[in-house]
């Protein structure tokens, strides 16, 4: 089992002020920041970030809205990292997520939805590394 997983705090949430407050849950709830930036990803970054849903009817909006303004890509440590973050997160629609998850507390629509999260221990190694190098992720 990874322990490892890729956070984002998207830029919805970035431009309400809430990035403190989401890594204040999320060092809560037990996980290590083992790498962490601020950027403002390019289209050519948002588009390969989420090539896999390029057929979906809502890919352009949804890269539109990830190059709308900065965004914080963390790589984040614990046991169990993908399953537990995703839990903490709560469902893709904030609508349908849990109470006290922070997709219920913070997103503002199943688009603009705070944060993300990888969804299995291959995507997480993959995706950690295309926003970190190896010597930029604490051991
Ligand atoms: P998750 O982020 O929960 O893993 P997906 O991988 O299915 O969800 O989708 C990736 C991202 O695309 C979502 O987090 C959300 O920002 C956006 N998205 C997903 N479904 C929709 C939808 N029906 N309409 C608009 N945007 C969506
Ligand atoms: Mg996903």
């Amino acid at each position: 089992m990874n322990n490892k997983t890729l956070a984002i705090i998207k830029p919805d949430a970035v431009g309400n002020g809430f990035t403190g407050k989401i890594m204040d849950r999320i060092i809560s709830s037990g996980f290590s920041i083992k790498a962490a930036r601020l950027l403002h990803l390019s289209r050519e970054q948002a588009e390969r970030f989420y090539e896999v849903h390029k057929e979906r009817p809502f890919y352009q909006d949804l890269v539109d809205f990830m190059t709308s303004g900065p965004c914080m890509p963390m790589a984040l440590e614990k046991e169990n990292a993908v399953a537990e973050f995703r839990q903490l997160i709560g469902a893709t629609n904030p609508v349908e997520a849990a109470e006290g998850t922070i997709r219920k507390d913070f997103a503002e629509s199943v688009q603009n939805n705070a944060v993300h999260g990888s969804d299995s221990d291959k995507n997480s190694e993959k995706e950690i590394a295309f926003f970190f190098s190896s010597n930029e992720i604490l051991n």
